[in-house]
């Protein structure tokens, strides 16, 4: 056949106007494009059902068996011909709408049949529309194949009469062609290790397997090999990364830390931080850019290692950046260095979008000069005419709020770039990790501070509001605080404001003044009555704080012990879970109410019983990727992994990570790919090109 880079308007059956569509419709180009578009389910033909086994649903089967009569129903519009179709287990019926006549002088009576078609469940009873019918002596010697490949079609494909019909003759076409000229693009030692078929093989059987043993074969060496060249791309990136970029070298601890660590630290690290501390170290110590991405849940105890941290910049003589996510965030993380900090001549500053000018002039001079060792504050630090004198390290928190953008500012600044360390509290999920930690390096905090008690969740419905509310007054008796959360969503802005108004209203019925005092915050109160209120709440002089979703970040009130969150159906897992962290940081224990509606979709119900079920981020953040797929879950919308064709992260994650264990091997034994046995290998991936990655800080 003509090279994979054959033009498909060239393939038997397509010329121009159908090439045009191809392109347009399904991004095929080329012949070696047409080879690698791949079915999306089969539909098999390999066994026959019996009528009293028949699967409970709509799926398509193949049954053997005679027709026994043949009626006619009159209906509104038109007749119904309907006939019965026995076995020896059952009888089920066959019906049609069309074409009657011509479908009536065709059938024969009591003569054995092979249909085939989608079954439709009808008071628990089965029938068939418009089967697919061979007399049985006919089927037997028809040529056939036991499974069609069923390919991704578009509407506009079908109505310019490129069916599935079509598109399978075009790939027999190209098969039949190819012959064995297929190219191999794994080498021969890891085909022999892992027993996999070979790439012609494979390519043939995708689209025309002979037994679901075949498929399976095939689908698994495809789909290894769409996992391995993907990590080995995202490994080589690292790789270069590393090599390239060079990095200031803290290479003492002095007496910043160290005085600190002795003297003021006010708990034991959890052996989980001072893992990660480790790995930063040898980061910061390594001549090389750090880029590294901190996970820890929700209470980790992420803070204290990023104070840590900056005070070994500060030994080595360099200034250090906090960046939060908004000003109340970046306001608490200032209040408590400084606490910490007491008592140290390390100077810190806040700067944030309302720093007034007078002070902002302060903070620059004082940056400039190199007098400021550490800057807290929001996005306003990382604007142009913020100059450090050698700003050496970079924490930013909570980086889902942050665009790519923003980040790539902090590179600009220095010749020799800042170490950066972000900081999340939304687990990524293992499965995903993965397949994008290829080029960014991640330490995780997977344990708790000791003596937390993990928050008792539970669901309520509305009916239950009483019940609720009753609780509530027992915590406040207690002098513990309360959160409640209402939704709030852009389609249904309007809306939720009213709700949140209305709850606000029904509350302040329910806990009447002056016995308690409640707090209200949401986003479009100006920041001053915003911060107000947020004061109130968290000096102990309101007991309750009704809120929309603008807490979800990161405030820290210890004596808050329960989270009531409304319409919890409407929320996404992961905000959920950053909801319910506001409460079980202090020693008592603490609650988070789920309230909700009785009508809620399944997938609604599942998130709140995995709430309900787990206290546990990782665990929380797998089922959200379960449900709501790769492509939905932050971060990842732009990532060139999910572009992938036929393996699937979640499905099948046994298989990611052998290629990517694989993918590893080679390149420590091999790193620039000069082997022999290895050739096909660098071939291969100067044919790929995934796009880059969201996770790559530098582009
Ligand atoms: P997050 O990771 O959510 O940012 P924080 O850094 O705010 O968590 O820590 C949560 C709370 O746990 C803080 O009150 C902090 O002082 C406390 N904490 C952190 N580390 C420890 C530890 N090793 N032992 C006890 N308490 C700790
Ligand atoms: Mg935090």
């Amino acid at each position: 056949m003509g090279g994979g880079q054959t033009a498909i308007e060239f393939l038997k059956g397509v010329g121009p106007e159908r090439a045009r569509l191809l392109n347009e419709e399904l991004n095929i180009k080329t012949f070696q494009d047409l080879l690698h578009f791949f079915p999306n389910r089969y539909i098999d033909r390999s066994q026959f059902h019996s009528i009293n086994k028949l699967p409970q649903n709509n799926s398509e089967v193949q049954i053997k068996g005679k027709i026994t009569s043949i009626e006619y129903v009159s209906q509104k519009r038109g007749k119904r011909m309907i006939a019965k179709f026995e076995d020896e287990t059952g009888v089920m019926e066959l019906v049609w709408f069309r074409g009657l006549k011509w479908i009536r002088d065709s059938l024969k009576l009591n003569q054995d049949y092979v249909i085939f078609g989608r079954l439709n469940w009808f008071g628990g009873r089965a029938n068939m529309a418009h089967p697919e019918m061979d007399l049985e002596i006919n089927f037997q010697n028809k040529l056939r194949a036991d499974f069609y490949p069923i390919y991704p079609s578009t509407e506009k494909l079908i109505n310019k009469g490129i069916s599935q019909r079509v598109i399978q003759k075009l790939m027999t076409h190209l098969i039949e062609k190819a012959g064995e000229a297929f190219k191999e693009t794994l080498p021969i030692y890891i085909i022999d290790h892992y027993k996999f078929i070979a790439k012609s093989k494979a390519l043939k059987e995708i689209h025309y397997p002979n037994s679901h043993k075949d498929l399976v074969n095939a689908e698994s060496r495809l789909k290894f090999e769409e996992f391995f060249y993907m990590q080995l791309q995202l490994l080589l990136k690292n790789l270069q990364r590393k090599k390239k970029i060079r990095g200031f070298v803290f290479s003492k601890v002095g007496s910043a830390f160290n005085i600190f660590f002795k003297e003021h630290l006010p708990f034991n690290l959890t052996d989980a931080q001072k893992r990660v501390i480790k790995e930063i170290r040898n980061d910061l110590g390594s001549g090389r850019q750090m880029n590294r991405l901190l996970q820890g849940d929700v209470g980790s105890g992420k803070t204290i290692v990023a104070l840590l941290i900056m005070l070994i910049a500060i030994d080595n003589g360099f200034q250090t950046s906090l960046v939060a996510p908004t000003e109340i965030l970046a306001k608490q993380h200032y209040q408590s260095i400084i606490e910490l900090l007491d008592g140290s001549h390390i100077k810190i500053k806040l700067l944030t979008g309302s720093t007034k000018l007078k002070d902002r002039k302060i903070i620059h001079h004082e940056l400039e000069s190199g007098e400021l060792s550490i800057l807290v504050g929001t996005h306003a630090v990382l604007e142009e005419k913020v100059k450090f004198k050698n700003l050496g390290l970079s924490i930013i928190d909570e980086q889902h709020r942050f665009g790519v953008a923003q980040r790539a500012k902090l590179w600009v600044k220095n010749k020799i770039p800042p170490h950066i360390l972000v900081m999340t509290a939304t687990p990524i999920p293992r499965t995903l990790a993965m397949s994008i930690y290829g080029d960014l390096d991640v330490s995780v905090i997977d344990s708790l501070p000791p003596g937390r008690r993990p928050v008792k969740t539970s669901h309520r419905n509305d009916k239950k509001r009483l019940g609720v509310f009753a609780f509530v007054k027992e915590q406040i008796k207690l002098g513990r605080q309360i959160y409640m959360v209402y939704p709030l969503i852009k389609e249904s802005e309007k809306l939720d404001y009213k709700d949140l108004m209305d709850g606000y209203d029904s509350i302040s019925r329910s806990f009447p003044q002056p016995e308690y005092q409640i707090s209200i915050v949401h986003g479009q109160m100006k920041p001053e009555n915003k911060s107000f209120e947020m004061k109130r709440f968290v000096e102990g002089k309101t007991q309750i704080m009704v809120a929309t979703t603008v807490i979800e970040v990161g405030v820290n009130v210890p004596n808050a012990s329960v989270m009531v969150i409304e319409s919890a159906e409407r929320f996404g897992l992961s905000q959920l879970h950053q909801l319910r962290g506001r409460v079980g940081r202090g020693s008592d224990q603490s609650y988070c109410i789920l309230m909700s509606g009785t009508k809620i979709s399944q997938e609604g119900k599942t998130r709140l019983e995995t709430m309900v079920k787990t206290n546990d981020g990782f665990e929380i953040a797998e089922v959200d990727l379960r449900l709501r797929g790769p492509g939905n879950l932050m971060g990842t919308q732009q990532s060139g992994i999910l572009k992938l064709k036929i393996a699937d992260i979640i499905k099948d994650n046994k298989l990611l990570k052998v290629a990517r264990d694989t993918a590893n091997q080679i390149l420590k034994k091999d790193p620039n790919l000069e082997k022999a046995e290895n050739q096909i290998i660098k071939r291969t991936l100067s044919t790929i090109n995934i796009e880059s990655n969201i996770w790559n800080f530098i582009s």
